[in-house]
């Protein structure tokens, strides 16, 4: 077993490491350390939550000099992510003598960063934009920097960053050491690697295992107008402390006003916020303050909030990708973790696409039952279960037979008094009738139809949840 004694580090940053309860190095630390403690370019890839802050951390801070200029400059896409490193190096560099380490991002008061590089900064942690603001005003020089990053590199480039990336790397002197680590290695990304670094090391970590192994995985069949009462449950059963992931600001807004409405203390996060807002919500989650976070991809990228139990796809993501960067909110350095995704009939075609990416083990499950069960309803629906014509499909058994047309007919059309033309395609198999019933007519059918008898037997009735058809993938 390779420990942190093994990289031969400064007592200083040893202690840190064992005060942030380090005990030993995660694959991506082990595997890239040792060489970026030599000076190498590394291209890393490894997938979120895998320890990759501390892995350029520690060599920066090894091979820290104090000068009047900063020392290096780390990259990062959004202003949480900039936060989180500029966190985790703080800590990592706890015992030594005042490292100054400074983020600068939009949002945040540009003066006094301007005054933070006069009084001498050693670490710059930012987003593109605002380190050109400061290149442009001639408050930030990157002439002195001998190492540069760039985090969460294929984020970056996803965001548009790549003209801001390439304008910063050319102010960046030369030679330095250049390091790059990132959750994928798009060719984007490698294009960027090969024409701005020198001969880098490549290290990638367990593509295969796309998922960490601690996070259990499971869905819901839920038909879209019940996501929110199945949500509800989940909160009631399990009382988790959970990022909700949907689709939109906007749904953001309605779902988290709808749960305070519903007595549910939630915080919401979407890139319209202000930043304070943001910082605001961020901190009433991180301290337990409310214990559920409704969010956006964009504003939830990258998040390490502790002890996230439970992360649920209200709304499914279309590309798998983004589904594994949101389950990597929890499980989190090797503690265990839930993701839960609802999936309505129209998106089973989407966690096919996510098994296929090769995250297999997503078990299905019913929405728990239990808790305050006064506060919403689940609402039948219909829509979701009919075909393109309006058409519903039911079964009908009569203690395990079929219940023969006539009989059927005469009960629909005479005894519920469902008119002729609701009644599509009627169908026997050995053991049950399926028939089509329009949407309708079909909450009464599926209420007051089983309470009948045929010569005297109880019947059961159902509705028959349709296989989809195929969709094909250009
Ligand atoms: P990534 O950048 O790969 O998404 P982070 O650097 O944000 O991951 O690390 C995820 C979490 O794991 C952080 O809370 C970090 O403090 C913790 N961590 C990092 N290295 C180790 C380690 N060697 N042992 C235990 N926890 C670690
Ligand atoms: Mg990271």
């Amino acid at each position: 077993m390779v420990t942190f004694q093994d990289f031969g580090l400064r007592d200083e940053i040893q202690k840190a490491i064992d005060k942030m309860g380090f005990v030993e190095p995660t694959p991506v630390q082990e595997r890239t350390i040792p060489i970026t403690m030599k000076g190498k370019d590394m291209i890393a890839q490894a997938q979120t939550g895998t320890g990759k802050t501390a892995a350029f951390g520690i060599p920066i801070l090894e091979a820290l000099t104090k000068g009047v200029k900063p020392f290096s400059l780390i990259l990062v896409p959004t202003r949480e992510l900039g936060a989180q490193v500029c966190d985790e190096i703080k800590k990592l560099s706890y015992f030594m003598d005042d490292v100054r380490v400074l983020s600068v991002y939009g949002g945040k008061s540009i003066d006094d960063q301007i005054d933070a590089f006069r009084k001498g900064v050693d670490i710059v942690v930012g987003t593109p934009g605002r380190v050109i603001d400061h290149l442009h005003r001639g408050t930030l020089s990157l002439n002195e920097i001998e190492v540069l990053v760039l985090d969460e590199a294929d984020r970056m480039l996803d965001m548009g960053f790549i003209e801001d990336i390439e304008y910063i790397v050319s102010k960046v002197k030369t030679p330095r050491q250049t390091m790059l680590f990132s959750a994928t290695i798009p060719n984007g990304v490698r294009e960027i690697a090969a024409k701005y670094m020198s001969d880098p090391e490549i290290v990638m970590i367990g593509e295969e295992q796309i998922v960490l192994p601690t996070t259990k995985q499971v869905y819901f069949n839920i038909e879209r107008k019940n996501k929110i009462w199945a949500l509800c449950r989940v909160l009631d059963a399990y009382r988790p402390k959970a990022i909700v992931f949907v689709q939109t600001k906007v749904m953001v807004d309605i779902l988290a006003k709808r749960l305070l409405s519903y007595g549910y203390p939630v915080g919401s996060l979407h890139g319209d916020l202000t930043q304070s807002r943001r910082e605001k919500v961020l901190n009433d989650f991180r301290s337990d303050k409310t214990h559920v976070l409704i969010a956006t991809d964009v504003a939830a990228r990258g998040l390490d909030i502790e002890g996230v139990t439970h992360v649920i796809n209200y709304d499914i993501p279309e590309d798998p990708e983004i589904y594994v960067h949101r389950i990597g909110r929890t499980g989190r350095a090797g503690k265990e973790g839930v993701a839960i995704t609802f999936i309505t009939s129209k998106e089973v075609h989407l966690l096919r696409k996510i098994n296929e990416f090769g995250v297999t083990e997503i078990e299905h499950l019913e929405v728990p039952e239990s808790g305050r069960k006064d506060v919403i309803r689940k609402v039948m629906d219909f829509e979701d279960q009919a075909d393109l014509y309006g058409m519903v499909l039911f079964q009908i058994s009569a203690e395990g037979t079929p219940v023969e047309r006539g009989a059927l007919l005469d009960m629909l059309n005479r005894k519920l008094r469902v008119p002729e033309i609701a009644v599509g395609n009627i169908n026997l198999f050995d053991d049950r009738t399926e028939f089509e019933i329009h949407k309708d007519s079909a909450k009464k059918v599926l209420m007051e139809l089983k309470s009948l008898r045929v010569a005297d037997k109880k019947l059961k009735v159902e509705i028959v949840h349709r296989e989809l058809p195929p969709i094909s993938m250009q």
